[in-house]
Formats: C-alpha cells, structure tokens, sequence
C-alpha cells in the first residue's frame, strides 16, 4: 500500500470508529433536560447577591434591553451615543454582565484571546491584564461599561421578564415581568443570549441525593471556602467530590477541584477536545502605542481566518486561528471541489483530532486513563476546548476518570452517583451540564411574544424562523434580536465580534427611525421573505456532518432532521454577512424597511447621526 492509502484506509477505519461512538450515545435514556422549579427552584437562586423588594414599575423608557450581558450593554453603550435618553437593561441576574455575572467558578476564564473579546477597551481606554482574562476581571469590564454609558440609571435586575406585548393602539411595547411589572417601551431589544437557561440532566434520582448539589454557574463558595478570583477552596480538604460535566465548563474547574478536594470524580459522557491554550501577561504599554482602532482590525483579522478569508498576518496566532487557518488557508485544500475538497477536509480533520488525541498520549500517565479522555468524532461536532491544566489533574492520586460508555450518569441515590452499577458515594456532587441552548423547532427565548393584533411569534414561526437579518420580524415594529445560533444571521468563536455588528446595525436603523420622527419602524413582508429565500439559497447542508457526530448541542442531540431547513445561520458566513450589512448601511436608503411618519411633525433632535 502507498503511503496515501495507508492514510486514507486509517482515516476510514477511524470514521467507522467515530459511527460507533455515536451509535452508543444514541440510545442514552437521559438525555432531557429538568424543569427547575419546585423542589428544583433552589439550583437557580443567586448566591451572590440578596434580591432587594421592590415596588413594580409601569414607566415609559424610550429602549429597553432584555438581558444585562455584553449584548445589551453593547446595545446600551450604542443607543446612548445615538442620543437615547432612557435606556433600560432588565435581567434576572443581581448585575450586569450577563454569563460573566453567573459564572464565577474556580479557575472560570475566556478562552478567547481577552484583546478581541472584551468589548470597548479602547472607548473606555481598558487594557485586560493577561491573554485570557478571567471571569472577575471580565466581570469588572462589564461593570465599567455599564458605569461609563450610565446604563445603571435605569436598570432592573432580578427581574425576569414573562411576556413581551406590542400594544397597537399606543405603538410601544409592554414587557410583563415576574416582579408585577408592567413597563412601556419604544424600542425592544432582545439580549438574553444562548446560554441564560441552566440545564440540569434528567438524572433519575436526582431530587432523592442528600448531600450537597450545584450547578457550575450558581457556585456555592460558603460551601467550598474560597471565591471567585481565589480557586483554594479550603473547605473541600475532607470531601469526596463528583463533578457531571467535560465541556468548556468542565475543563476549568477540574484542576482547581483536584487540588482542593481529597478526591475527585469526574463523570464523563463525552470527551472535548483539548487543545493548548497557553495563557501570559499582557504588556498594556506595547497595546497602548497601537494605531486607533486596533481591537477591530484584530477582532475582524481573527474572524476572517477562522472562516477562510485572506488576510496578511495572523495578529492573535492562538489555537483557534492555528486550527482554523490550519485547515482553511491550506493550499491543498484551496482551488479543491467536490468529492476532492470532501476527502481533503476529512483528511486535514483526522490529522487535528490526531494531533489531539497524542497530546493526551503525551501527558496523562495511565493509558488507560489517557484512551477514555480521547475524543472520537469529527473536531467540529463540538465546541473545540483548550486548556494546559485539565489533562495533568487526571495524574493525581485523588482524581478519578469516571468514563459513562457515552450513557451519562445512571442514577442518583441518596448519598450519591450510579455509573453501570457502581455507586460512588459523595458530599458534593457539581453540575457542569450546561445550558438549554436552541432545541430543533422550539422558541427558546423564555418568554411569550405578541406583535400587531396579538399575532403569537411562536405561532409565526411554526413552520421556521423569518426575519430579516435575523434581527427584525415583519409585524413586531421596533422589535429587535441580537440573533441566535440558528437564527438566520452568523455565529463567530468571539461571539462579542458578531454581537458588535448585530449592534452597530440596530442602533443605525433606531437612529434613522428617530431621525425621521418615525413612530415605528418595520421589516416589509416582502423583504423578510426575500432574506429567508436568501438563508434556503445560500444553505449549506451540513445535516450527513451533524448526523455523523456524538449527540450534542451542535446536533439538537443527534435529532438534525427536526430542524426547519431555514433554522440556520447564513451559508456566506461572518465575513460576507458583515459585509452585507455594511454595504446595505451604506445604501442609506433601508430597503426592506417601513417607517411609519404619520406623527413625525417634529422630528426628535439627535446628538449623533446614525452610525456607519
Ligand atoms: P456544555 O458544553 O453543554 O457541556 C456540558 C457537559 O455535560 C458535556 O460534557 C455533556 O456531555 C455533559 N453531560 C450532559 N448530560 C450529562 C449526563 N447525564 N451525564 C454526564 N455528562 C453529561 O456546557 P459548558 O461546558 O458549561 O459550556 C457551555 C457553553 O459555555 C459552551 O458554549 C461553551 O463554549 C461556553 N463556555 C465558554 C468558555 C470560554 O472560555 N469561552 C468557558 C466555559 C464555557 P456531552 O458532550 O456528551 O453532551
């Protein structure tokens, strides 16, 4: 055999390797997600910041955001400088800062590069402290955002909203809260992100276990000694601890709690990929001395690579460019089509999840512990990891790999967790299972929404999502989204990239709307369906890839067919969408949008024109 087919038959064999791990998740029984109400309310209370009562409110704001993190601070900071003057950011959370506010785990960090990802560092002249920052210094970005745009003026937190209502007569929104509200608002954005529901495994048993139980973002540090920013916890010297969880999530707060706890267990469904991450200081001096500018030339630099698009150098050289540039700047694989391009990518796709199965190989001692932690599946089935610490911890002598066969945890017991027959008896068991993200044909968005005559947008979206850029909805006037992972627009790995564009275009239609004295401003049907036709046209089929993976969020749980063909993001990608917006800006003539100037005798006086 040559050479190319020694490789192709183990790129083959490997491939049948990766069908049988995903035939054996197939049949996991547990794979829903529990309702935490009731007894289960407790997983979902806020142990950082006391809920002070309040009266309910019923005042007029001229925008209101729903949700606190990056996206509707980064709306706030825009709709501010487009001369907004009341502005009002609602989140069930005791502060702003969205994911950062609730994920205060030991060791929680970024790993994207903190330069591209902490948004307005150059506005508000900040310079992150290391490469990738962690999550108290993130969370102290957010704050500085929210004090710098006085978005805390008119802020409500602990609010949850229940049902947003397009009220015809009055043309404002109302947005009914959990705390009696009954707010009015001209403009409504929806922020609250992928990644706000925590998800908690339907575990049989669950409710029955005694000892103590949270999950990753609701961290209990009165429990573990310790805090967020100090990962010693010294409380968890005399524990047995079960961590349920390899995500993202997981790779962080392993090594932490190996180093704590007398022992350790970590329950396993499926391994991510570990790549390096290899984190140092920044030198703020040397990022001051760069041109104006800077954090978008890079923020745009890191995403063009990760998606194929030419570019002169690599500015952030980190893991995710190596990967991504790796695969898509290859020059065997440009000028490729069909079943050549298909072969190539597998092949280039083998040799990254070999390089990462050998790092594994390279560090952990016991091989048989170092078989289990190695991923079997295509690298783009799940959320690609990075992290120098996780591996190391499984050679601890108080570390245990607890390998589910793909089947999850069986049970809970009173005193503990069941893994094929084998109870491990605990004091703390830590959830780091995740969030509900967008589930195949299910509105996630928490709340009910009616738009003109009380059209229900669950019922409009039915057969599928219709938008217009994913960020308006033809009969939801002055209703904007900073769109989700299907949702019609793009997802970006520097997920505050994409969300600054979402931005900068909706506060640019809000700030022609009040520059005309619109009273509402609209997506005509006949564009909403035109950018829908767009989505079908431009569609990328990756259902045989999904289809192909171990069960997930990528893959609605391995249920791909479920999904409404048009539930997708643009097949262009990031780097033509942005441009497609940029250049639809540039238009000025906003087409496929109807404002309404029926009352717009006087026009509002602007501090600023829209932006570019
Ligand atoms: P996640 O990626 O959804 O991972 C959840 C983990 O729980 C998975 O390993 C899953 O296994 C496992 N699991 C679910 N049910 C289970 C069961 N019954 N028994 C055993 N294991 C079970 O959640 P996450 O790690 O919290 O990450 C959430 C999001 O936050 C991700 O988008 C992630 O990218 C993001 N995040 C980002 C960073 C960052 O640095 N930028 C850091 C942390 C998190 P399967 O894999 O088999 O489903």
């Amino acid at each position: 055999m040559t050479r190319d087919s020694n490789e192709q038959s183990a790129i083959a064999q490997m491939q049948e390797r990766y069908r049988q791990e995903r035939d054996r998740r197939q049949v996991f029984t547990g794979r829903g997600a529990l309702d935490l109400t009731g007894e289960l309310a407790g997983y979902l209370e806020d142990h950082f910041t006391p809920a002070a009562p309040r009266e309910p409110l019923f005042d007029e704001v001229d925008a209101l955001c729903i949700g606190a993190g990056f996206a509707g601070l980064l709306a706030g900071a825009r709709l501010r400088e487009a001369g907004l003057g009341r502005v009002r950011l609602v989140d069930s959370a005791g502060d702003v800062g969205g994911v950062w506010y609730w994920n205060r785990y030991p060791e929680a960090k970024c790993d994207i590069e903190s330069l591209i990802y902490m948004p307005l560092l150059e506005e508000l002249d900040y310079v992150p402290t290391e490469r990738y920052a962690t999550a108290p210094e993130i969370f102290a970005h957010a704050k500085r955002i929210a004090e710098h745009y006085r978005l805390y003026d008119d802020a409500v937190f602990h609010t949850t909203v229940t049902e947003i209502r397009w009220d015809d007569a009055a043309e404002r929104w109302q947005v009914l809260t959990d705390r009696g509200d009954a707010m009015v608002t001209k403009y409504l954005l929806i922020c609250n992100g992928p990644l706000s529901k925590v998800r908690l495994p339907d575990i049989p048993g669950i409710e029955d276990f005694k000892g103590k139980a949270f999950h990753t973002s609701r961290w209990d540090y009165d429990y573990t000694g310790g805090g967020p920013g100090d990962p010693r916890m010294p409380k968890l010297a005399d524990k047995r601890v079960g961590f349920i969880g390899t995500g993202s999530t997981g790779l962080q707060c392993v090594a932490p709690l190996a180093e704590a706890a007398r022992e350790l267990f970590v329950f396993q469904r499926t391994p991510s990929t570990v790549a390096v991450r290899d984190n140092r200081p920044i030198d703020a001096a040397v990022v001051r001395g760069w041109p104006k500018g800077w954090q978008k030339r890079r923020q745009e630099n890191f995403t063009r690579i990760n998606f194929g698009a030419p570019v002169e150098e690599d500015l952030v050289k980190d893991g995710w460019t190596e990967l991504y540039g790796t695969m898509l700047a290859s020059p065997t694989y440009r000028g490729l089509t069909g079943e050549a391009l298909a072969a190539e990518k597998d092949r280039i796709d083998f040799m990254m999840m070999e390089r990462i199965r050998a790092r594994i190989d390279g560090i952990v001692n016991d091989p048989e512990t170092a078989e289990r932690l190695k991923p079997y599946y295509a690298y783009f089935c799940k959320r690609p990891g990075f992290h120098d610490e996780y591996l190391a911890a499984f050679n601890r002598p108080n570390v245990t790999l607890v390998d589910t066969g793909g089947g999850g945890v069986e049970r809970m017991t009173e005193t503990g967790v069941v893994v094929a027959g084998r109870q491990y008896d605990l004091d703390l068991v830590v959830f780091g299972t995740g969030f509900e993200t967008e589930t195949a044909g299910r509105l996630r968005l928490g709340f009910e929404v009616s738009g003109r005559d009380g059209l229900d947008l669950r019922e409009k979206w039915r057969k599928g999502l219709t938008t217009q850029f994913g960020m308006m909805i033809a009969r939801f006037p002055n209703l904007f989204m900073i769109p989700g992972v299907n949702g019609q627009a793009v997802v970006t790995a520097n997920v505050v990239h994409m969300t600054q564009e979402y931005v900068a275009h909706i506060a640019h239609v809000i700030a022609a709307a009040e520059a005309r004295g619109a009273a509402t401003v609209e997506v005509t049907d006949a564009a909403e369906k035109a950018w829908v036709d767009t989505i079908l046209d431009r569609r990328i089929d990756r259902t045989a890839y999904l289809e192909a993976c171990t069960p997930g969020r990528n893959n609605y749980e391995g249920n791909v067919a479920a999904r409404p063909l048009q539930n997708v993001t643009f097949g262009g990608g990031p780097v033509e969408f942005f441009e497609i917006l940029r250049r639809w800006r540039e238009a000025g003539d906003f087409q496929g949008l109807a404002f309404d100037l029926r009352h717009a005798a006087q026009p509002a006086v602007l501090d600023n024109q829209p932006a570019g």
